[in-house]
């Protein structure tokens, strides 16, 4: 592939500020490496305060001109980045595999993901409407409206580098703010490809940029008078602090955390339909997803069935590089992230856990360098256990029985987190229950990963979100605008 123009001469990742590329001036950065080879693809730099100060004065000067656009005018860059994503979707998919290791499929589905959402933000003529009453009181009609508010930040974790910043970026715009994108360190080149299609969309200059860096880029974003509101997304110690330190600073903030989600199988269930998408939900990403299952509480009449088939199904796994076809599991973003996952595979036996596929061992011919790890599964894993209630983030699934759908339920309810949980049954009462006694932010009945449409915001709860109002939808409208209030009156009319 050639390299992208928004690479430095040195392959330096740059910042798009004001409609051009410019390389950081901060001196600390990190390279950036293919999961699956070691090889490296390009050297991100971390931007200074004084590149922050810069990028932020700037989408301060384009929010006076593009926010007074007709909204009609501000959607149109939209349906632009819309044809060039679809266009370029193959391609960014590619890229995506490249930096990250997940598998060409895992890619494309990330990328068509991230296009609903620039699709719903070409809606907002309609969602963006107010409300009027006419004689609210004698002579009087009452208006709210929706106002944008400035320039807004959005910071995005490295596990879907490309569908994150989407949740955020076409809402700011199309409701007539400036946004600022910091991708994570880890993953930044498929980001900036979008921004390179960015370019070509018609925004106007400094209403949309990009700003790569690490956590002292971060802090200078949080601590800037002229941004707004924040979003943020990452482990939950993080958005904690983002969520803190925002609000402290009187910005808005939405802050999307860390999870530990469950899968819930009943008597009744499928069995071979549940142990599928139970397969697919944990080990898709290489677990590497805040909506990957990686408990299964399982009836105690059909524990050993469903573990059974599990077992069969997950040890089927094609582990390798995520640009051979028939791979199911790709690459670990980093070598410490993978042996974070092994530590926790030691954590589960010396607890007692019953190992019964183990994916330590595995190999990849001609990937010897690349982060691997195979399917690992436990059986008869207990809620006192490290592995039933830390993130793990890796391809390791833990099956634990329960009597009946109550004591289930309670498993769920007792994790510190509340991102999503997904109920495998037949039975309608079953579903009930669990619709309405989980606090959880989605949930999936009969279904593997409970991933929300662009249309519908994302949810999450407890330790998995800071804030009230979520990505995606309807949440982003709310976020990116203020209400004001007009009383009108007319004497004599
Ligand atoms: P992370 O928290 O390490 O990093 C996320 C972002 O925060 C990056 O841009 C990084 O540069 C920045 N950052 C890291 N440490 C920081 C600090 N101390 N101060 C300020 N900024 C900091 O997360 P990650 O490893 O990139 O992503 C994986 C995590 O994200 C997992 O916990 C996963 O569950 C979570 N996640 C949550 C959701 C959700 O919707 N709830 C979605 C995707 C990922």
């Amino acid at each position: 592939m050639d390299r992208p123009t928004s690479l430095s001469d040195t392959g330096t990742v740059q910042n798009y500020v004001g409609g051009e590329w410019h390389t950081p001036d901060g001196s600390d950065g990190q390279d950036v490496v293919n999961p699956a080879t070691s090889e490296r693809l390009a050297r991100v730099a971390f931007s200074s305060n004084v590149d922050i100060d810069v990028a932020v004065r700037t989408a301060a000067e384009a929010f006076e001109e593009w926010s007074a656009r007709p909204v009609e005018e501000r959607i149109q860059p939209l349906f632009e980045l819309k044809r060039l994503l679809e266009e370029h979707h193959d391609e960014l998919a590619e890229l995506l595999v490249r930096e990250h290791g997940k598998t060409r499929g895992e890619a494309a589905g990330e990328i068509r993901r991230g296009i609903e959402n620039v699709e719903v933000a070409c809606g907002i003529p309609s969602m963006m409407q107010g409300g009027t009453l006419l004689n609210a009181a004698p002579q009087i009609d009452e208006s709210a409206v929706r106002k944008p508010l400035g320039v807004f930040a959005a910071v995005t974790p490295f596990n879907f580098p490309a569908m994150i910043p989407l949740w955020f970026l076409p809402y700011a715009v199309a409701t007539g703010n400036s946004f600022i994108l910091k991708p994570s360190e880890q993953a930044p080149l498929v980001a900036q490809r979008i921004f390179e299609l960015i370019d070509r969309a018609g925004f106007p200059d400094g209403a949309v940029q990009l700003v790569n860096g690490g956590v002292n880029t971060v802090n200078a974003l949080l601590e800037h008078d002229g941004i707004e509101g924040i979003s943020f997304v990452g482990s939950t110690p993080v958005a904690r602090e983002i969520y803190e330190t925002s609000a402290a600073n009187g910005k808005r903030v939405q802050a999307q955390g860390g999870a530990k989600n469950h899968i819930v199988v009943t008597e009744t269930a499928d069995l071979d339909f549940a142990a599928d998408k139970t397969v697919s939900s944990s080990f898709a990403c290489a677990g590497e997803r805040c909506l990957a299952n990686d408990v299964a509480v399982v009836e105690e009449a059909v524990y050993d069935d469903f573990v059974d088939r599990v077992v069969s199904m997950a040890d089927a796994q094609v582990v390798g590089s995520g640009l051979d076809a028939d791979t199911d599991i790709g690459a670990l973003i980093t070598p410490e992230h993978e042996q974070r996952v092994r530590n926790y595979i030691e954590t589960g036996v010396s607890e007692g856990a019953e190992l019964l596929l183990d994916g330590r061992d595995v190999t990849v011919d001609g990937y010897e360098d690349g982060n691997f790890l195979g399917p690992t599964l436990f059986g008869d894993v207990t809620t006192d256990m490290v592995i039933a209630h830390e993130e793990l983030f890796g391809p390791v699934l833990g099956l634990m029985r329960a009597g009946d759908i109550d004591e289930a339920i309670d498993v769920l309810n007792r994790s510190d987190f509340g991102n999503a949980a997904s109920l495998f049954t037949g039975r309608g009462a079953d579903a009930r229950k669990f619709r309405h006694q989980t606090d959880i932010g989605n949930l999936g009945i009969n279904a593997g990963t409970a991933a929300p449409m662009a249309f519908f915001h994302f949810g999450g709860r407890n330790d998995s979100f800071f804030g009230d109002l979520h990505a995606q939808g309807e949440d982003m409208i709310h976020f990116y605008t203020d209400k004001t209030i007009y009383i009108e009156r007319w004497p004599g009319a």
